[in-house]
């Protein structure tokens, strides 16, 4: 089970997953209601996820809460990055609300835009027993937002060491596994984490 009703999500999590021989239903596909994510942490809002899909179906359950935090917004949008978007999930909105909020507070340069994704990933079992992994890469808030590959806030992101944004990088320059990839994204780096502690490969 993977606890996510975000398309951009579940591909990542599933091509993830696939090298392990794991093909996983998604809470989305299910209809599984989408539990309300009170926690004030990635982390906490992960176990609400993954918890809530594993009692539900009575299977190990896989969560991401993940989000871009923006140090000169103070933290925003952080947890709430997907309610940034709004009710139609229209991320070329919330990306202009983070470029017009930095503008207010004058950071123009890479040093005043400095950003990072967080991914909490959790595994949760149907018996309540939980494995909980954090993965961040750094970056500066870029604009304008550039590319059109991937999800989200990824065409805002430019990681560190990098000229190109998420938004402009193949799924496997993004999140790619070694030894293909280099697993530069929040995501991997949880996963990599996970991968270690939980699972063997197929
Ligand atoms: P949640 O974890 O479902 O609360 O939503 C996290 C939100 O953070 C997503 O809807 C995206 O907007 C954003 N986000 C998380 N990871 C990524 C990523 O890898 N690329 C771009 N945006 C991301």
């Amino acid at each position: 089970m993977i606890a996510t009703h975000n398309p951009g999500k579940l591909a990542e999590l599933r091509e993830l997953l696939a090298p392990y021989g794991i093909a996983a239903q998604s809470a989305g596909e299910l209809g599984l209601s989408e539990p309300k994510e009170t926690g004030k942490t990635f982390a906490a809002n992960a176990r609400i996820k993954a918890m809530a899909a594993a009692k539900a179906t009575d299977r190990p359950a896989f969560a991401d809460d993940s989000g871009l935090v923006v140090d000169a917004l103070g933290g925003e949008p952080g947890i709430h990055s997907a309610r940034w978007a709004g009710p139609d999930k229209d991320f070329r909105f919330a990306m202009n609300r983070i470029q017009t909020r930095l503008i207010e507070r004058g950071a123009r340069n890479a040093e005043q835009r400095r950003a990072h994704f967080i991914a909490a990933l959790c595994l949760a079992w149907p018996d309540g027993h939980v494995e909980q992994f954090e993965g961040r890469v750094d970056g500066v808030a870029a604009w304008p937002p550039r590319g059109d590959q991937g999800f989200g806030y990824d065409p805002l992101f430019l990681p560190d060491g990098f000229d190109r944004t998420f938004g402009q990088m193949s799924a496997e320059e993004k999140h790619g596994l070694p030894p293909k990839g280099k697993g530069l994204s929040h995501r991997a780096r949880a996963f990599m984490k996970l991968a270690d502690a939980c699972l063997r490969s197929a």
